[in-house]
Parts: structure tokens; C-alpha cells; sequence
């Protein structure tokens, strides 16, 4: 006998790795996937109709700072599980954690806090933005933390993480810098380039030597010009790079960004919030990496120098809506760059795509890509969507 299916989400429009079930249903029994399909849904003691909405895998941001008030710099497992939750109820049912630059003894201490809270389920793992980055672009990075990768203490970070960590961003222009790309990608996490003054020719070279993803592409690096062409021509130029963009209309011009899918194409873009502690929490004065952000109308700018941006405030169903609504992106395309894209970037095999046997992480989004109910581990986050059958 079959177990009993606890739960049918049926005629939705179903998003899976390679085709679209028009319409489709997704059967839950705990935790898992039990079984999906196209037609009608099969009899359940409770069926959602997901009529005029999409079943979307549960968005994957590889690269969030915090949320809801709460920081994922922490070494508190309480502040860590409240940022995660926060960035759930908007539909990241997988949040990699990102840490700022910060002494060696702090994150640690981070690293420790993060890697049981990733033994626990609550975090997909972590992102180390830092401490290897480039002064002359370190953005919001405290300058006073940053410095040129160490062998040492290279290892020293990849060893306290426990095996949690799946990215480290650095400047590969630093001295160093490929030596430890070798080394993080040797220990199975993914090498970012990102907050660097690398040229075009530095960033061909980073690829070779492994690094596989672009930090939020544009930001903290040279700009495009025509005799330099940066690292932003270097990691376009290669198809193996995945490229990580904040749709937020604030961090890059929707142009470049409209501009950037039609060139780059939509399978090698991630879209990520790069949200900070202050994102649902309100305008008011914030802490990023020991310096002071002051967030204004949603907009998060270091006090010290208001022009310089500090993170976002944007959550991942924000993204979804913006890339639909301004970047002119389908519902699908969006989805997969919110989910598919970024866990094939960093080989979190359990996340991304809606699959037999896989978790039942979902989100149910309607046209305009505004999200409907989210479901993680197979448990409505937050009400259920609608009223059951
Ligand atoms: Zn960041």
C-alpha cells in the first residue's frame, strides 16, 4: 500500500528541472516529494487548487546577510534561525548565509554558530564575502578587515566552517588570491570573484583556476570600459560562470540588467537580495560588519558615506516580482533564476528543483509573480494559501 498523500497541490502550472506541467499537481507526504504528474490531481484528504498559479521550486538565495532585524554575522543560533525564518516567509526556503569581513577570531566564532545551525536545517550553508577583497572596492566591507588571502588562514576559515561553507568571494587580483581559489575549490565550496580591481585579463585567469561565480555582477567592480573591459567582460565572456545580479531597480539600471538576459541568457543568472539585518525591519540605523548603515526609503547606504550602497533591503519574492515586472522576464525564467540557477551554482543537490523523493520546498506564485503561500519541508509557512479541500 501506498502512504496515504497528506497533502495535492493540484491545476497549477507546474515548474520541473526541464518542462513546465500545464497543468500539473505535486503530492506531499512529509517532508518529501512524494510523487508529481500533468491532468488532474489524484484524491487527497486535502487538496490546495492552485488554479491560476505556478508551483515554483523554493528560491535559493546564495547570498543574504540577514533580515527581519536579525543577522546571520552572529554567533548566536537564535539571531541566525529568526534572519532564515524572516527570508522563508518571503520564499527563500534555502538561504546560504553570507558573512562580512570581520577578524579572524569573529568569524570564527561566526563559522562555529553558522555550521550548527546548518546541521540543523536551517541554513543551506554559508557564503564568506570576505576577508580576501580588494580595498579600492570593498563597498560596505569594513577596510580595516580586509587583506590578501593568507594559505594559512585560508584553510584555518574553510576547517571551522565544518564543511557549511559552499562560496567565498574574493579579489583575485590580491596576492595569493589563485592559490586560495585552488584551495576553496579543493574543499568543495565554489570561488566568487567579487569586490575586486581585477583587469579583464586577472579574471580570465581566476576562472581558470576555478572561480565559478560573479558577486553580485556589476557592483564592487571596475565598470565596463572599452579599453579595460574588467572583470565584468572577463566573467560574461565565460559560460561557466554564473552570474549573480540584485534586481532591485537601485543597485544596477534595469537596462543593463534587460541587456545582461538577452546576452548572457537567463540559465547563468541568480538572482540574490544581498539583504542585511534591516530588510522588513524598517528605516532606521543598522550595523553591517562593525560599520554604521542607515537605511532611508529601503535604501541601505553606510552613514560615513551615503553613496555608497550597504546590502539591500529586497527579499527574494521582491526580486521575483521586479524581474517580472521590469526586466520584462517570464514567470518561468524568473523562477529558475530564483531557485534552479543558483542551487546548480553551488551543487546543493537537495534544493532548486521540484523532483520526486526531493524536499517539499515550494512557493506558489500567481502571474505578476506575487507569491501566494510557500511551503518548506512540506509545512505552510506562515497561513495556507487558500482554503482547502
Ligand atoms: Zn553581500
Amino acid at each position: 500500500m501506498s502512504p496515504s498523500r497528506e497533502l495535492v497541490l493540484g491545476g497549477g502550472r507546474v515548474i520541473l528541472a526541464d518542462r513546465v506541467l500545464t497543468p500539473g499537481w505535486v503530492a506531499v507526504s512529509g517532508e518529501q516529494i512524494e510523487a508529481l504528474g500533468s491532468g488532474p490531481p489524484p484524491p487527497s484528504a486535502s487538496v490546495v487548487d492552485c488554479d491560476g498559479l505556478w508551483l515554483v521550486p523554493g528560491f535559493v538565495d546564495m547570498h543574504v546577510h540577514g533580515g527581519g532585524g536579525a543577522s546571520f554575522a552572529s554567533d548566536d543560533m537564535h539571531e541566525i534561525a529568526r534572519a532564515a525564518e524572516f527570508q522563508r516567509a518571503h520564499g527563500a526556503t534555502s538561504v546560504i548565509a553570507s558573512l562580512v569581513s570581520a577578524p579572524l577570531d569573529a568569524l570564527e566564532h561566526q563559522l562555529a554558530a553558522l555550521a550548527s545551525c546548518a546541521d540543523a536545517g536551517l541554513i543551506a550553508g554559508v557564503h564568506l564575502e570576505g576577508p580576501w577583497l580588494s580595498p579600492v572596492r570593498c563597498g560596505a566591507h569594513d577596510p580595516r578587515f580586509l587583506r590578501a588571502p593568507d594559505a594559512g588562514e585560508v584553510r584555518k576559515l574553510l576547517e571551522a566552517g565544518r564543511g557549511c561553507i559552499r562560496m567565498v568571494t574574493l579579489a583575485p587580483e590580491l596576492p595569493g588570491a589563485l592559490e586560495a581559489i585552488r584551495a576553496i575549490t579543493a574543499h568543495g565550496a565554489v570561488a566568487a570573484i567579487g569586490h575586486t580591481d581585477a583587469d579583464y585579463a586577472q579574471t580570465r585567469v581566476a576562472i581558470e583556476a576555478g572561480a565559478r561565480v560573479a558577486t553580485h555582477l556589476f557592483n564592487a567592480m571596475r565598470p565596463l570600459h572599452h579599453r579595460e573591459p574588467g572583470a565584468v567582460l572577463g566573467v560574461l565572456e565565460d559560460r561557466r560562470v554564473t552570474l549573480e545580479i540584485i534586481a532591485d531597480g537601485l543597485h544596477v539600471h534595469d537596462g543593463l540588467l534587460r541587456w545582461l538576459v538577452a546576452s548572457a541568457g537567463a540559465e547563468r543568472i541568480a538572482l540574490i537580495t544581498d539583504a542585511i539585518s534591516a530588510t522588513g525591519a524598517g528605516d532606521g540605523d543598522y550595523a553591517l560588519g562593525g560599520q554604521r548603515v542607515v537605511v532611508r526609503h529601503g535604501e541601505a547606504r553606510l552613514a560615513v558615506d551615503q553613496s555608497t550602497l550597504a546590502g539591500s533591503t529586497l527579499t527574494m519574492a521582491a526580486a521575483v516580482r521586479h524581474g517580472v515586472a521590469k526586466l520584462g522576464l517570464e514567470v518561468e525564467s524568473a523562477a529558475r533564476m530564483a531557485s534552479q540557477v543558483p542551487a546548480r551554482a553551488l551543487g546543493l543537490g537537495g534544493a532548486g528543483t521540484l523532483r520526486v523523493g526531493g524536499r517539499a520546498d515550494l512557493v506558489l506564485l500567481d502571474d505578476a509573480a506575487t507569491l501566494h503561500g510557500t511551503l518548506w519541508r512540506g509545512e505552510w509557512v506562515g497561513e495556507p494559501p487558500r482554503a482547502t479541500r
